[in-house]
This record gives structure tokens, C-alpha cells and sequence, in this order.
């Protein structure tokens, strides 16, 4: 209950194309100094039967991300959410986001510290 209001980033990895648009974005909302982001983009190599590979992304904000506190608080969505093409990312609440994780297998909530 306690968690109701609070606010975070529901992380749809499995159409996630490595574009890195939310990087940039991040980038451009806050001039991040070099070597800063607010979110970075991993790339895993999964090994698939008969000695195939697939190429996950996953993106993942870091410690320096405020969910665009700045953003939300006028009625926008956080800039990452908003630019990026696949519609990988959501904002909402911990609670509303949780319920829906557990819909698909490619999903991380993030909720900042
Ligand atoms: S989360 Fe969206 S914007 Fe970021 S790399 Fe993936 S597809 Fe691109
Ligand atoms: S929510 Fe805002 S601060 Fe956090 S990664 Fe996205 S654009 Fe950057």
C-alpha cells in the first residue's frame, strides 16, 4: 500500500532494438558531462540450440536517472519514454507496472532509490 504512489519505468527489452534513442534523448534533456547518462543500453548474446545467437538489448536507467522529475511534474512523460519508436518503455506507478510485468518473460520494472 505504502508503494501506491510511487512512480517508475516498466522496460519492455524484447522490442527494444538497440537504437539508442533513449540515450540521446536523455542526453539532450540533460546535458549529461561525458561518460554520464541517465540510462545505458546493454547488449547480451544469447546462445540459441544448433549453435545460433540472438542479440538481446536491454536498457537500463542508471543512478543518475530522476524519472524526469522535471518533466513529470508539468504533465510530460519522461523523455526517454517519449522518443523512443518501439514503445519499449512505460511510466506509472510501482503498482500498476508491477501488474503488468508479469504479462510478458522480456520485462524489468525500475523504481528509482
Ligand atoms: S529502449 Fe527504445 S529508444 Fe532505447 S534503445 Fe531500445 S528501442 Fe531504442
Ligand atoms: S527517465 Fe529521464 S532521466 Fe531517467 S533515463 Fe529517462 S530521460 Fe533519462
Amino acid at each position: 500500500m505504502e508503494e501506491k504512489g510511487i512512480k517508475g519505468l516498466l522496460i519492455d527489452y524484447e522490442y527494444c532494438t538497440g537504437c539508442y534513442t533513449c540515450v540521446v534523448a536523455c542526453a539532450q534533456e540533460y546535458n549529461w558531462p561525458e561518460g554520464i547518462s541517465g540510462i545505458k543500453v546493454m547488449e547480451i548474446v544469447e546462445n540459441l540450440p544448433g549453435g545460433k545467437h540472438y542479440l538481446v538489448y536491454l536498457p537500463f536507467p542508471t543512478e543518475v536517472c530522476t524519472l524526469c522529475a522535471s518533466r513529470t511534474k508539468k504533465g510530460l512523460e519522461p523523455a526517454c519514454v517519449k522518443h523512443c519508436m518501439a514503445g519499449c518503455m512505460k511510466y506509472g506507478t510501482i503498482s500498476e507496472l508491477a501488474e503488468e510485468m508479469g504479462t510478458k518473460k522480456r520485462m524489468v520494472l525500475y523504481r528509482p532509490r
